[in-house]
């Protein structure tokens, strides 16, 4: 399974119909929660580069190599 690089922990559970996704982001230290009545996991284990945090991250994680490879 592809996941962000900055995805902490990402716990699914299921309360009746509902799948509760729970994940933590290393970039803004926040838990999530994501609620969908099927398989829907969050955007840190798909797509993750579309992630505006993800993206955020990636330049200055790239421009802090930039920097010490100069
Ligand atoms: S995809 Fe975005 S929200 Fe998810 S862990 Fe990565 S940076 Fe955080």
């Amino acid at each position: 399974m592809r996941r962000c690089p900055y995805l902490e922990e990402l716990v699914k559970e299921r309360t009746g119909p509902l799948r509760v996704y729970r994940f933590d982001c290393h970039v803004d230290h926040r838990s999530k929660r994501k609620y969908s009545f099927r398989d829907s996991p969050p955007i840190c284990v798909r797509n993750f580069e579309d992630c505006e945090l993800y993206q955020v991250e990636k330049r200055r994680e790239d421009g802090t190599i930039t920097r010490y490879t100069d």
